[in-house]
């Protein structure tokens, strides 16, 4: 029997398939809007100045300094940038740094987001901004931040680096295990942290050998939006924290920082949520920290923290921060352990 629950559906409108990136001018007018500004990374400038061009008089400028952990001075610069236009919506073709821009820049003026996803990080349907000021990393969760319209086209991820494609679809597969055992999980999340997962993790041992399989691309895209939808609406633990933790403190990227600690937390939590995480170890075939080990290892996703340059004298400064303020967790956050699996995790160990 399904136990008490609440659940707060996040609004939006998801339009998915190849193609559908030619929805964009139609999404603009059905907002109310007439001028958009296109936001980008200096990396896509030149795909968001294609699209400008499609988009003809609908589309107000270009601006392609999105960075990662989204500075608010940047943000600031891209707020100038919008008056300057006389923009009315914000258009964001990219992965996690420039929807983080988007965000920034509508929980500021509430211009409503059309976003146009390209990797699997998942914040395009988040109601979540994280932004960084005099090098502190702050996170804010607010309705005027989250997409009014979110674009799936995975036409646009056909040329993301396998890589890159690795440590995103694992960093989007990190918010669906942490959603299974959410405190305020539901049936709903479940349902979605499943699936979701079962289609990325399909889809990545095809895409690591064919980059360009439009079918594999698509089935990536379908599991990021759903493991992203997990993310939006419940609640994260022990591995979201130890991650901002790392990458607040340690500058370490985004992604790889996700796909190498997530063995690790998930393993620290294996006990403790066993029932709920048995249809996660049922999908990777065996004791889920392992098998995701073995799962990560198999599609070419890094293993070790100090392969990110995070020196081993830094692990116990690490350790401090992660039990400091911990987010809510199915095991308590014991120092020595959480010490003991950064070792593990910074050696590229197999956990238990
Ligand atoms: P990213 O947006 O920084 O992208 C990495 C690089 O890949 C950039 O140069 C980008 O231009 C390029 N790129 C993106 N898509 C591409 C494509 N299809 N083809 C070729 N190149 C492409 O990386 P990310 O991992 O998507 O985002 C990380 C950021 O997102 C972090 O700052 C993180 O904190 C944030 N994030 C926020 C949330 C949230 O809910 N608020 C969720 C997940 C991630």
């Amino acid at each position: 029997m399904t136990a008490n629950f609440r659940y707060d559906i996040n609004p939006g409108r998801i339009l998915f398939g190849p193609g559908t990136l030619d929805a964009v001018s139609d999404e603009i007018t059905r907002l109310g809007a007439k001028r958009a500004l296109i936001l980008s990374t200096a990396f896509q400038r030149a795909d968001a100045r294609k699209l400008a061009e499609r988009l003809g008089s609908l589309a107000a400028g270009v601006f392609s300094e999105a960075a990662m952990h989204t500075p608010v001075a940047v943000t600031l610069n891209a707020m100038a940038a919008f008056d300057a236009a006389g923009a009315d919506c914000v258009v964001a073709l990219g992965g996690g740094s420039t929807i983080g821009l988007g965000k920034a820049i509508a929980w500021r003026n509430d211009t409503p987001q059309i976003v146009i996803a390209t990797t699997y990080a998942g914040s395009e349907v988040t109601p979540i901004l994280g932004q960084t000021e005099d090098g502190i990393k702050t996170t804010i969760r607010d309705r005027k931040i989250l997409p009014e319209v979110v674009i799936y086209d995975p036409t646009l991820t056909l040329e993301l680096p396998v890589a890159m494609s690795v440590t995103s679809g694992l960093n989007a597969i990190a918010h669906a295990v942490e959603g299974m055992y959410a405190r305020d999980r539901n049936p709903v999340s479940s349902l979605m942290a499943v699936e979701g997962v079962r289609a990325l993790r399909d889809a990545l041992r095809v895409i690591v050998d064919e980059p360009a399989d439009l079918s594999a691309r698509t089935s990536a895209l379908y599991g990021s939006w759903l493991c992203g939808s997990v993310l939006g609406s419940v609640g994260m633990a022990l591995h979201h924290k130890l991650c901002h933790t790392l990458g607040g403190s340690f500058d370490l990227p985004h992604a790889e920082t996700h796909a190498i600690v997530l063995p690790h937390s998930v393993a620290y939590n294996a006990q403790a949520a066993s029932r709920e995480l048995q249809p996660m170890a049922d999908l990777f075939g065996g004791p889920i920290g392992g098998a995701l080990h073995d799962f990560a290892a198999s599609v070419g996703a890094p293993l070790a923290l100090r392969d990110l340059g995070l020196e081993e004298s830094q692990l116990d400064i690490a350790a401090d921060l992660a039990v400091k303020n911990p987010y809510w967790n199915p095991r308590p956050v014991e120092r020595d352990a959480i010490r003991a699996l950064l070792q593990r995790a910074w050696e590229g160990a197999r956990p238990e």
